[in-house]
């Protein structure tokens, strides 16, 4: 018998108006539908009039339920493969489902939709001409920090996916390791409350430090090059280290604030030239 197919359905992120026709005929015309959360995805099925026969596909149950799908496949079924919000396999499972069912010469359909990283880049006003997804940091901030620096020289757009409730933590950490560059906080996309945020990440530290961050986020970091007007740290630096009103700590946060570049450089290079001019 032949294979079956096996189809990679984008679903909305929020706005149901964004599920595709293609979509909607795929999942009518599947014979099994594998979603991450059955009981989340039956809304979305009903909304579209969908009745198939829906089984769960999830990080934890990946590698039984991998197999029992391949061997659907193998007998002649097609399956589509959907997430909770979005394009399944971008930081969703299916990777690992996709990987095996190419192997064993499965003929593999993408149906594209949305998803929140090219959607909040799209209107993120930064270039998009090539870009840098980094998915989602890691909890810890040694190991978060750790990301940010192996991505700080990056010289394209950096998009990671973010929980709300991280946000400000992982905004002063990327305001440390990288500087104030700008950043576009993308809230709730397609969403009643969809927000852009634009601006320094000191800026946007500023409009988040009165409001609870609600909702899902994506955050877009600019590279340096993006920065505004390049000012010499050290040029700022002389002039603050002859104002004797001026504590140390404060000097280096403000040409870290001023230049955009990370507070651990300019502390060193400041040490240096204090010493320089003893
Ligand atoms: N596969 C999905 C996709 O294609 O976008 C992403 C799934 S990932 C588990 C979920 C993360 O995507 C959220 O934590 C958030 O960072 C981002 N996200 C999903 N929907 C969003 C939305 N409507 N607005 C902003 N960010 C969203």
């Amino acid at each position: 018998m032949a294979n079956g197919t096996l189809y990679i359905v984008a679903t909305p992120i929020g706005n149901l108006e964004d599920m595709t026709f293609r979509a909607v005929r795929i999942l009518k015309e599947a014979d099994v539908i594998a979603a991450e959360d059955t009981r989340h995805s039956r809304r979305l099925l009903t909304h579209f009039g969908i009745n198939g026969h829906l089984t769960s596909y999830f990080d934890h149950n990946k590698s039984l339920k991998g197999e029992y799908l391949l061997e659907r496949l193998r007998e002649g079924a097609s399956v589509a493969l959907i997430s909770d919000a979005g394009t399944p396999c971008i930081s969703d499972p299916g990777y690992q489902l996709v990987r095996d069912a190419v192997a064993a010469g499965i003929v593999v359909v993408p149906i594209p939709g949305a998803s929140a990283t090219v959607t909040a880049l799209s209107a993120s006003g930064l270039p998009t001409d090539s870009f840098t997804f980094a998915g989602f940091l890691p909890n810890r901030q040694g190991k978060r920090r750790e990301r940010l620096t192996q991505l700080r020289d990056e010289g394209r757009v950096v998009i990671y996916y973010e929980a709300p409730h991280r946000l400000p933590a992982t905004l002063a950490d990327l305001l440390e390791v990288c500087g104030d560059r700008q950043i576009v906080v993308a809230r709730e996309l397609t969403k009643l409350f969809e927000e852009f945020v634009r601006g320094s990440v000191t800026e946007v530290l500023a409009s988040f430090a009165h409001r609870e961050v609600k909702g899902e986020v994506v955050l877009l970091v600019a590279p340096t090059a993006e920065m505004p007007a390049a000012v010499d740290p050290d040029d700022l630096l002389q002039r603050y280290l002859a104002d004797p009103d001026l504590s140390f700590r404060d000097m280096v946060s403000r040409v870290a604030g001023e230049t955009g570049a990370p507070r651990s450089e300019i502390y060193a290079r400041a040490l240096e030239l204090r010493d320089a001019l003893r």
